[in-house]
């Protein structure tokens, strides 16, 4: 660090993201991407031509794919945003609904981004135990007042609560704002989008980079009330109004209208997961009842770092977190069944060992 920085950054911990080896030789289950490539409506929707016209800016309204989605998700334009990515979208809401005296809650065992933006942005935060068996008690977040983000289903345990709990606790919250991140929601989460015009305090956040194979392209939509999206493009047009790039505005759309290869990836992520499962508790792993494209799982013959480094080291990433409670469990991505095959054959080779 400089000695330029500024101090109220000397405390924040930056987010470590799963590693991202350029090279392909591992089987690369860390970072719950698909295994399945872009449809190939997108591809054809990134061509020459688009390509010819990066020298001008992109559409700061994100009109065309607005369009799209509305349809897709029975919407209006004005009740959806999209965002670089889910990431972008989540630190917005925060940056939004949030702020020194407006702390935000959420469970102890979630997606760490949230953690780091109250660090960055100097939020308050109020950490809720998940209970013992990693499930969340819908009644711990009642007349909180205070912002509220879930991640349903939540990362890293794959568990998800049904749409009525989370209508409990927009109902249990009428003046603030109830964040669910849907990142994982495609692989059998039930999605709170239907309730958006019932509850004018709920945002979904959803993403591309999971079940619509566009990691790479930073891809997510933010959608709620046209008064909270509002509120967001406030954020965004007083930081980056052109954040999402041409090629992203037309593969977005394009994956959007394919239905057809959503449904085919989709419902082929979800029969491989079930067999992983049945396969991990086969050889005596506690696997949770994901409803996500990874498996969190443990053994209690090998600790949770261990495994994962010995995994590594025969070419299967996996993710594991060195954090309080999980630190036995790991993550591990749903790929194809021939990846899924290879990461089984390879850690029965190291529970020989
Ligand atoms: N929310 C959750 C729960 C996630 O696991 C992730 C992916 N790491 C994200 C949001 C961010 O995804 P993206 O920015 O790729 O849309």
């Amino acid at each position: 660090m400089s000695k330029y920085l500024s101090p109220k950054l000397e405390t924040v911990t930056p987010y470590t993201p799963g590693e991202q080896p350029q090279d392909q030789q591992y089987i690369k289950l860390n970072t719950n991407e698909s295994p399945y490539l872009p449809s190939p409506a997108v591809v054809a929707a990134v061509s020459e031509h688009e390509v010819e016209k990066l020298r001008l800016y992109s559409d700061p309204a994100c009109t065309d794919l607005l369009k799209t989605a509305a349809v897709h998700f029975g919407l209006q334009p004005d009740q959806i945003m999209p965002g670089n990515g889910s990431d972008e979208n989540l630190f917005f809401a925060l940056r939004a609904f949030c702020d020194e005296t407006h702390p935000l809650a959420y469970a102890d065992i979630t997606y760490g981004c949230y953690s780091v933006w109250c660090e960055l942005m100097h939020i308050p935060s109020h950490i809720i135990p998940l209970k013992e068996d990693f499930t969340l008690d819908p009644a711990d977040y009642y007349g909180l007042n205070e912002t509220i983000v879930i991640a349903n289903p939540n990362a890293p345990t794959g568990l998800a609560l049904p749409r009525s709990a989370i209508e409990g606790i927009l109902k249990a919250n009428p003046d603030n704002v109830v964040i669910v991140d849907e990142a994982y929601v495609d692989f059998g989460g039930e999605s709170c989008v239907p309730l958006i015009d019932r509850y004018d305090n709920l945002l979904v956040v959803q993403t591309f980079s999971k079940s619509r194979q566009l990691a790479g392209a930073r891809l997510g939509l933010a959608m709620g009330s046209a008064s909270l999206i509002a509120d967001l493009n406030r954020v965004k047009f007083s930081l980056n109004p052109y954040n999402i790039n041409r090629l992203t505005l037309k593969a977005g759309q394009a994956a959007l209208e394919d239905t057809v290869y959503f449904e085919k990836t989709r419902a082929a992520i979800v029969d491989t997961r079930a067999w992983t499962k049945q396969q991990l508790e086969a050889r005596g792993f506690a696997v949770l009842d994901s409803r996500s494209n990874f498996l969190f799982a443990s053994t209690q013959e090998k600790k949770g770092g261990e495994l994962y480094q010995k995994l590594k080291k025969k070419g299967v990433l996996v993710r594991h977190f060195d954090a309080p409670r999980i630190e036995n469990w790991l993550r591990i991505t749903i790929g194809t069944p021939e990846q899924m095959q290879i990461f089984l054959n390879t850690l029965d080779k190291i529970m020989e060992e």
